[in-house]
């Protein structure tokens, strides 16, 4: 079987908008209503089988705490993929996110490849960003963009199989 190709992929994004939920989900299967709120970032690991090839993820979750703003391009440096995430019961992490992608484009990785992901999408009784407005921004600036929950698993393991597939693979 192939050897894994690694990659380091950073999660950015407002505060308890579901990072470390996606996460979890797409490394362990599992979702906690009352998920602990992450210190700095936390790193994991998880493997994408793409083809003939094997995608490795290293994965860092960071905090989305103001006073852990300035931590993150430590966390974005030499990053090959990042996502983004708002929650789209929240149109304030939406602009947020909105940010962070800029930031990234300015600073991050020539060719990073970014993904916009709309968080929380079993909550659309309380949606206040529309699908189309993110669609349309996400394709204006070039990036992948993915409406996920963690909750029900869905699209979760479809936004990192996309960013496996824009990645270099020689
Ligand atoms: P982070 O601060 O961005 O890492 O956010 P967390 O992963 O800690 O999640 C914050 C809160 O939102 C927790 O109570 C999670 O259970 C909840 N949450 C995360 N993702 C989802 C989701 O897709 N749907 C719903 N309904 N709740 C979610
Ligand atoms: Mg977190």
């Amino acid at each position: 079987s192939a050897k894994p190709v690694s990659f380091k992929l950073v999660l950015l994004g407002e505060s308890a908008v579901g990072k470390s939920s996606l996460v979890l989900r797409f490394v362990r299967g599992q979702f906690f209503e009352y998920q602990e709120s992450t210190i700095g970032a936390a790193f994991l690991t998880q493997t994408v089988p793409l083809g003939d090839a094997v995608i490795k993820f290293e994965i860092w979750d960071t905090a989305g705490q103001e006073r852990y703003k300035s931590l993150a391009p430590m966390y974005y440096r030499g990053a090959a993929a990042a996502i983004v995430v708002y929650d789209i019961t929240n149109y304030d992490s939406f602009l947020r996110a909105k940010q962070w992608v800029k930031e990234l484009q300015r600073q991050g990785n020539t060719n990073i490849v970014i993904a916009l992901a709309g968080n929380k999408s079993d909550l659309s009784d309380k949606r206040k960003v529309d699908f189309s407005e993110a669609s349309a921004y996400a394709e204006d600036n070039g990036i992948l963009f993915l409406e996920t929950s963690a909750k029900t698993a869905q699209n979760v393991n479809e936004i990192f199989v996309a960013i496996a597939r824009k990645l270099p693979k020689d």
